[in-house]
């Protein structure tokens, strides 16, 4: 079975090396390796070959402003402009003029409708906390939406405890120490086992990893540098459990913002694409976010 694994790095662009720039020379041997032999900068050298394509995507979407997660993550997952259709950048949450690409064009929905005889083609591997769940009047995130609209299950904290799903910032340490919870802290070798063997059991698995967009926010005091080598570590773990010629590992993002630490807004930088595995070819001629579901429903189309 062909698989693809969708990881979304939240706040993630490609600007010029600079000491402001924590990507630049960063010496981050997985990063640079997944980037086809680069830093994660421009110029940001486009590679394609039949397991392995790099290229820069348009975050902007021909709108004014700086590009928001709610509109950028909704163009992402439904392959719809929906920061033209609001027509202005807005987030982090989605905008009610966006719920009906969300409900119709989300990824999962149209992965779903490839394979409706698979009782589970698509996950989505972050786990919620019990806080999430008891909220009388918790808002839904893009992601969180789609999932509704797809009725793929969020997952908790006995998934997390089971190995069925990885906290947000992959080691557990937020469960412990900011929401007080009784996990045991994982390692990120263990934390990138669980999300390969999450996606050996789905067509496509989405994991969500929004702490780059944080620290480049400064709202957790990480500094980009460690976040980077944290990152490094477990894509390298991550790389080991996976076969390219059957699984795919797709990294992109919705915006700028850590590539420039001189202030703590998002910017309009190009975001990467990254896709590693036997789906590459089918992402050649992505030039923005509204590209990216399009081609990874071409490529399970072709395989299922
Ligand atoms: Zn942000």
């Amino acid at each position: 079975m062909q698989r693809l694994l969708f990881l979304f790095l939240d706040g993630v662009g490609l600007a010029p090396p600079s000491t402001d720039n924590p990507f630049s020379d960063s010496g981050h041997k997985t990063l640079h390796h997944l980037a086809h032999n680069q830093d994660w900068c421009r110029p940001f050298v486009p590679h394609s070959s039949a397991l392995h394509l790099v290229r820069s995507l348009d975050a902007t979407l021909g709108v004014e402003g700086l590009p928001q997660s709610g509109t950028g993550q909704a163009s992402l997952f439904t392959g719809v402009n929906c920061a033209e259709q609001v027509g202005r950048h807005f987030g982090p949450f989605p905008h009610s003029d966006t719920h009906s690409a969300l409900d119709t064009r989300n990824v999962f929905r149209q992965i779903q409708d490839l394979q409706s005889s698979s009782p589970l083609p698509a996950a989505f591997a972050n786990a919620f906390p019990p806080q999430y769940f008891d909220a009388s009047r918790r808002r839904s995130t893009v992601t969180t939406y789609c999932c509704s609209a797809a009725s793929v299950p969020l997952r908790d904290i006995s998934d997390l405890r089971e190995g069925r799903a990885l906290p947000a910032d992959l080691t557990g340490t937020i469960w412990r120490e900011h929401l007080n919870l009784d996990i045991s802290e994982q390692s990120l070798e263990t934390a990138a086992h669980t999300l390969g063997s999450i996606g050996q059991k789905h067509v496509c698995t989405l994991f969500e990893y929004f702490l780059t967009d944080k620290v480049g926010h400064r709202r957790i005091d990480t500094p980009p540098a460690n976040l980077l080598t944290v990152l490094d570590t477990f894509l390298s773990a991550l790389l080991d459990v996976l076969t390219p010629a059957h699984d795919t590992l797709l990294i992109t993002s919705d915006h700028g913002n850590l590539e420039d630490t001189s202030h703590t807004q998002h910017t309009r930088n190009p975001v990467p694409l990254i896709v590693y595995g036997w789906a590459a070819p089918f992402f050649a001629d992505a030039t923005d976010l509204t590209d990216v579901t399009p081609s990874i429903v071409r490529a399970l189309r072709s395989v299922l």
